[in-house]
């Protein structure tokens, strides 16, 4: 059994506590629930690749409470430092050097010689970090390749009995995972897209590498696997029309008619409201026995990026 504490000051140590030991604590961030093992503990981390079912290339993303923090394992260039300035704490996770000395788990960066790290923003997050004192990996709290969990229910509904305990804080805020760039070579790239866009991105560090996602070159960041943040039902993009036998996922104050379930992620069209929405309502839909889940296009700017790139993931078979 899994334990869910609230996310007051006692169970914050309490989670802590169990962090040091080598344990496995699933918490709110403000993007989705991660699910921590502190990050220089080889034991602890291997445990955390068995309780996801994760493959071992894909690395993990290092946690900590403050910028200072980072330096000690990983080398910050000019413009990792004016990132983090502007973005941290928030959803910004870097793809920087890493400083072989410091001790973090071998098997935390897949062997590789970087290391991505970022400071969340979450309170509960921030005084979980602070009060372990060291490095965190948390990847989202789900079984691998699964829909990545906003709240502490979705959290055990996949890990439940697989990890020490989760801290309920609560639905998150921004809903879907943070952007990752890669400044590990002079052309920075983003590797994954979030709610840090592109355009922010280059207003602090100027033109990015002008090319797509990494989904296409598997060994740049071996975590992005083109099927991901997937639902068990089939998905359907795009759609302009809808059947009785499908759930429709809709966007706008126009959804389709006749579907013979739907959930709107933002009736108003708000990106941002879409986001927070996205995986649960895929959860949802997923459960009603629909044939197939027909999806309606969203806008492509901004984060509108984000969602897409979840989108096909989700989609591809
Ligand atoms: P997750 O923790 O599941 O949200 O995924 C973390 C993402 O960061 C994955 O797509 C990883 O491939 C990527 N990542 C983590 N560490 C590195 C690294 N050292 N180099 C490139 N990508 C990384
Ligand atoms: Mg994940």
């Amino acid at each position: 059994m899994t334990e869910r504490l609230e996310a007051d000051a006692a169970g914050i140590a309490q989670a802590a506590a169990v962090l040091r030991k080598g344990g496995l604590v699933a918490f709110p961030t403000e993007t989705v629930y991660g699910l921590g093992a502190l990050a220089t503990d080889d034991a602890a981390i291997a445990r955390l690749f068995a309780a996801k079912g994760r493959p071992a290339h894909n690395p993990l993303i290092l946690h900590v409470a403050r910028p200072a923090l980072a330096h000690e394992f990983a080398a910050f260039d000019a413009r990792a430092e004016r990132l983090a300035a502007a973005f941290w704490p928030g959803p910004l996770t870097l793809v920087l050097p890493l400083r072989r000395e410091a001790g973090i788990a071998h098997a935390a960066t897949a062997g590789l010689d970087t290391v991505a790290v970022r400071v969340p923003r979450h309170p509960t997050a921030v005084e979980l970090l602070e009060a372990v004192g060291g490095p965190v990996a948390a990847p989202s709290a789900n079984r691998s390749g699964r829909v990545s969990p906003t709240t502490a229910a979705h959290v055990l509904a996949d890990v439940d009995g697989r990890i020490d305990l989760v801290l309920d804080a609560g639905p998150v805020e921004v809903g879907i995972e943070s952007t990752v760039l890669d400044l590990s070579r002079v052309d920075a790239r983003i590797l994954r897209p979030g709610s840090i866009t592109r355009a922010a991105i280059e207003a602090i560090i100027g033109p990015l590498d002008a090319g797509e996602t990494a989904a296409d070159e598997p060994l740049r960041s071996p975590g992005l696997l083109a099927r991901h943040y997937a639902p068990k039902t089939p998905l359907r993009l795009d759609a302009v029309s809808v059947a009785e036998d499908e759930a429709l996922l809709a966007f706008g104050p126009r959804p389709l008619e006749g579907a013979g379930w739907t959930l709107n992620l933002s009736p108003t069209g708000d990106l941002e409201e879409a986001a927070r929405n996205l995986y649960a309502m895929l959860r949802e839909l997923d459960a009603v026995g629909a044939r197939r889940i027909a999806v309606m296009r969203l806008p492509e700017g901004g984060l509108g990026e984000a969602l897409g790139d979840r989108l096909r993931r989700a989609a591809t078979a």
